[in-house]
């Protein structure tokens, strides 16, 4: 399926609404394996997108994940920041040439590896970056893949990140920003995209 401006914009106001009420709930879970701020980080980032989009309607969908993509870098502190707005600005630079959905997600999951420079099973968001664009792909996403995917952090040790400093201790914790990337591919689905 192709993604829209339309849905886009619709994609992102229901992840704002969902990361601002569950900013406690996710900066919770950074406190046992982190610093306690991916909530707060993510709900800066919500309140910059949320302006960003009202303050001028993008043209198009490129400039909607161009605009999405910088209000996250500039105001989110934290790796979290950094890598969400590359997620996104590589979505932006891809949807020049596609708009296909599983390849443009297929591109922010690349620049966020590129960045981040982790792969699965390191207790990060690729762990669910990368089973939803396996499963876009084969055209069977469904929030049974990302909940799944999401729990699959739980039994995992971090090995990048803020979370491997405390080494075998990260082992029964949710991964904080595994949680929100399964918020961000819920809303996705809720908006009707998948
Ligand atoms: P910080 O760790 O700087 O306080 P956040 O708490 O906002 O930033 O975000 C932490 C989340 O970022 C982690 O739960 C993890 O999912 C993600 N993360 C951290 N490092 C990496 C990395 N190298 N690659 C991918 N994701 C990462
Ligand atoms: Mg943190
Ligand atoms: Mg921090």
């Amino acid at each position: 399926m192709t993604l829209t401006l339309e849905d886009t914009l619709k994609w992102l106001h229901g992840f704002d609404a969902t990361v601002t009420a569950q900013k406690a709930y996710l900066s919770e879970l950074d406190t046992p394996i982190g610093d306690g701020d991916h909530g707060n980080n993510l709900a800066r980032g919500a309140a910059a997108i949320e302006d960003a989009l009202g303050k001028q309607e993008p043209a198009d969908l490129t400039a909607a994940l161009k605009t999405i993509a910088m209000a996250l870098v500039s105001k989110v502190g934290g790796a979290s920041g950094a890598l969400y707005g590359t997620a996104f600005l590589e979505m932006a630079k891809a949807s020049r040439e596609t708009q296909e959905v599983a390849d443009l997600l297929a591109a922010g999951l690349a620049g966020l590896q590129k960045r981040g420079g982790a792969t699965t099973g390191e207790k990060t968001m690729i762990d669910v970056w990368a089973p939803v664009v396996a499963a876009a792909k084969a055209g069977n996403l469904t929030t049974q893949v990302i909940d799944d995917a999401v729990q699959a952090t739980k039994p995992m040790k971090a090995t990048k990140g803020r979370a491997s400093y405390v080494g075998d201790n990260s082992i029964g914790h949710l991964d904080p920003g595994s949680v929100s990337s399964g918020y961000l591919f819920s809303e996705m689905l809720k908006a009707g995209v998948t």
